[in-house]
């Protein structure tokens, strides 16, 4: 008997429910094709749930999470929210699922589809077989460290603190998180620091290099300060593997490495907890982009960043790389056809809805079977 996959969908605002459905679609085929049987509990976030619920995440929505193997997720927020204050905003209740799942670590890929290289705004041989991973830790480091606030210690002067602050466990296991994914890569893991100015970098370097020589000697490590970094992943991407980071660099590092694939609307991403005593580890995937207010409702947006997000959900969460590959696969048969939603249209190609994409990878998967 199949185990039975428990996935919680919580589609969100704007396009996530729009593309949520062609998630859907993927994962219906799987159960139809495969020795698999998934137990699907829809729930609310971010404006769906205030306006339901009266506040972005309830508790409900939050044990529902904490039980389920998986939170797949759309995308939250817009318009009709935005003057509400910040502790009732739709992204309250992505900040507290993430938090209340103890999601430390972020996996954002950054890859090139061939089919899209022309639409990179670099060179197409710079991007063309791109293929990396940025590994961000996302609950520590300076959005978290204390202290912090802005006082005033003189009158008529005001000071703004934050406190980059990071312990050996914390670095260890996002780097663990950082060597594994390695592993099953190409074996390079690339860390990145800024050690010849930070204390915090300092530690970093040391915990990451104690850690591979310790667990990991068959990984290949190097260490990176971060503005070199920001300049090498445009002028030679293809030279990283597995890129690891902390909290602030890593925000700005995955930006960056996002934009060498060209659309928004092509990111997935994970972000995975620590496993419980059940050996269950609470892990969230979602697309990238936002809600996309401009675009929302007129059945236009790109839905390959989360059935992308699916095939991630089915490699890190259940160890299915072999189903993963079909839904990648899939994607870039999709691509090779011409099939192109709006924001990644170009000339002689066959610009097509969120629906017509979403059945286009269907009928791929079908293809391959
Ligand atoms: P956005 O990602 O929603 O949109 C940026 C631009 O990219 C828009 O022009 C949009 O039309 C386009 N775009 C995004 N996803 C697309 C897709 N799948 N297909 C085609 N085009 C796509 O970012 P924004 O406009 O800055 O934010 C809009 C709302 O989303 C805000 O309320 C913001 O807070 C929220 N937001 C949520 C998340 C999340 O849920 N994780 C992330 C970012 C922004």
């Amino acid at each position: 008997m199949a185990k039975t996959i428990k996935l919680l969908v919580l589609a969100g605002d704007g396009i996530g429910p729009e593309v949520m459905t062609e998630v859907g679609r993927v994962i219906d085929w799987f159960g139809r094709h495969r020795q698999m049987k998934f137990d699907i509990e829809p729930g609310l976030i971010g404006g769906a749930a205030l306006d339901a619920e009266g506040t972005p995440l309830s508790d409900t929505t939050l044990a529902l999470a904490q039980s389920a193997d998986a939170v797949l997720l759309g995308a939250v927020g817009g318009p009709k929210w935005e003057k509400l204050p910040f502790d009732k905003r739709p992204e309250r209740g992505l900040l507290r699922i993430r938090k209340e799942l103890g999601l430390f670590a972020n996996l954002r890929p950054a890859i090139m589809f061939d089919a899209l290289a022309d639409g990179s705004p670099l060179k197409p041989e710079i991007v063309k077989g791109l293929d990396l991973v940025i590994i961000r830790e996302l609950t520590g480091g300076l959005y978290f460290g204390e202290p912090r606030g802005i006082d005033s210690p003189k009158p008529g002067i005001r000071r703004g603190i934050n406190t980059q602050v990071y312990s050996t466990p914390e670095i260890e296991r996002v780097a663990r998180v950082a060597f594994d994914l390695a592993r099953k890569r190409r074996k390079a893991v690339c860390s990145i620091d800024k050690a010849n100015v930070l204390e915090t970098g300092v530690l970093w370097r040391e915990e990451v290099q104690a850690l591979h020589d310790r667990d990991y000697h068959d990984v290949e490590l190097t260490h990176m300060y971060v503005d070199n970094c920001a300049m090498q992943l445009v002028r030679n991407p293809k030279a990283f593997d597995v890129v690891l980071t902390d909290n602030m660099f890593g925000d700005i590092l995955s930006d960056e490495a996002s934009m060498l694939t060209g659309s928004l609307g092509m990111l997935p991403s994970a972000s995975l907890g620590a496993a419980g005593p059940d050996g269950r580890r609470p892990a969230l995937y979602e697309p990238v982009h936002g809600s996309a207010p401009d675009i929302a409702g007129k059945g236009i947006a790109n839905p390959l960043a989360a059935i992308l997000s699916f095939a991630m959900c089915l490699r890190y969460s259940f160890g299915l790389e072999k189903e993963a590959l079909e839904v990648e696969q899939a994607v870039k048969g999709v691509l090779a056809g011409g099939m192109r939603t709006a924001d990644i249209m170009q000339t002689g190609k066959a610009k097509v809805s969120t629906a017509v994409m979403g059945e286009s990878v269907i009928k791929e998967l079908d293809r391959a079977r």
